[in-house]
């Protein structure tokens, strides 16, 4: 196979249908579980929601949930709660989606890029410690591929520095850190359910919090700052009555979406499970390959395996990241870059970010390919990215 010729030099491709990097599985139990709520009195605002938010509670071990329309407008409404305001500056990663500091800009704040840790591509604790000021007031640590931040460190500076921490646990539903899961260690927790992600409502998110005060602030921003809560309302004019008393969005979810969410649920232990042997299989079979560098695990944590990214090593490679992954595209591989450091995006330039902030993801990002990791994979689709990987490292090898 890899003495060949490669597709992008006019050869067969290693897989004759392209495998996207990621998708969701929906089966007939999902199917009539959303039939269900479309026949019923309720589309929004009904008891699949709070069915919902109290599974994800069970299942993260959290006290409290609070589902939204996205992923996003969850990490919004956390630092709403957490009373990000002007001024304010909020330490996070530049390796994750734009998400996960756009949210403090929602709120007036200002992200403070902090490097990774260049093993776990996870954010560095020593780095964050150096970066806290008398204006930092919270930390958002991301969850990158599904392997948890360095959690017990982050927790004990946030503690020291009087500081909430809300995790980006887009990448981390069913992953543990020392054996607790993710959702019920940090102050929020943000899980996204985008078709990509572990289970999905289409689109979707959820913080968990063991909070009180986080949780009723949540709900009351997801619903444009309305309470009908009597014991917190100003005046009451009636039965009727009901009070904006801050300025919220409409950031609610669907009961369609979370019928769906529910039901997805009941399969996450099958579906992780799935994922691990995947990235098992592709670290058995690509281990030997002196080109790439496969992604390191902590001892004390599980990954839930949301991406599977290969570094390359230029230097022992005739070929830039771009020519790679041109490659395997023409092999029917669908690979991706997870990410571009957010602030090197035109917006965040325009802000006042510069390039070499944070040089361990800006060559991290110029290395990385993301492999093809869902859990509706089989082991010959795995094999099948092993082959083309190998057909094109080994043609493009110096070595
Ligand atoms: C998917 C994702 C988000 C945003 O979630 P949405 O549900 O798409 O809004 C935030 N952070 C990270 C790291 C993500 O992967």
């Amino acid at each position: 196979m890899s003495k060949s010729r490669l597709a992008i030099h006019g050869g067969a491709p290693v897989r004759a249908q392209y495998l996207p990097y990621g998708q969701q599985i929906i089966d007939e139990e999902d199917i009539k579980a959303v039939v269900k709520v479309l026949q019923s009195d309720f589309l929004t605002g009904g008891p699949a929601i709070e069915q919902f938010e109290s599974e994800i509670a069970a299942f993260t071990g959290a006290k409290y949930a609070v589902a939204f329309s996205s992923g996003t407008a969850a990490l919004h409404g956390a630092c709403y709660a957490a009373g990000i305001g002007g001024g304010d500056e909020v330490i996070t990663t530049p390796m994750t989606f734009a998400a996960s500091s756009n949210c403090v800009l929602y709120q007036g704040g200002k992200p403070v890029f902090v490097d990774i840790d260049p093993l776990t591509y996870n954010l560095n604790p020593k780095l964050v410690q150096a970066s806290i000021t008398p204006n930092t007031k919270a930390i958002i640590p991301v969850h990158f591929t599904g392997q948890p931040a360095e959690l017990d460190e982050i927790m004990q500076i946030a503690r020291e520095h009087n500081l909430i921490v809300i995790e980006d646990a887009a990448h981390a539903l069913g992953a543990t850190y020392k054996n607790r899961s993710i959702g019920a260690i940090g102050d929020m927790t943000m899980f996204s359910f985008h078709p990509v992600k572990h289970i999905t409502t289409g689109e979707g998110g959820m913080i968990t919090t063991n909070n009180p005060v986080y949780y009723e602030k949540l709900l009351q921003f997801r619903t444009h700052g309305i309470t009908r809560d009597q014991s917190r309302l100003r005046d009451n004019h009636g039965p009727w009555y009901y009070e904006m008393q801050f300025l919220g969005f409409n950031y609610r979810i669907t009961d369609i979406q979370t019928s769906l969410g529910t039901s997805q649920l009941r399969k996450i232990g099958s579906f992780i499970e799935k994922r691990k042997q995947l990235a098992e299989l592709y670290i058995r079979e690509l281990g030997a390959i002196q080109e790439i560098i496969l992604p390191h695990q902590l001892p004390y944590v599980e990954s839930s395996w949301h991406l599977f990214i290969v570094k390359l090593q230029l230097s022992k490679l005739n070929a830039t990241r771009r020519l790679i992954f041109q490659a395997l595209q023409k092999e029917n591989i669908g690979v991706n870059v997870h990410y571009i450091p957010t602030y090197l995006h035109p917006y965040y330039e325009s802000l006042g970010f510069q390039k070499g902030i944070c040089p361990v993801a800006e060559s991290c990002y110029e290395e990385f390919i993301t492999l093809p990791l869902f859990a509706g994979m089989d082991q010959e689709d795995v094999m099948d990215v092993v082959a083309a990987v190998k057909k094109v490292i080994s043609h493009y090898s110096n070595q």
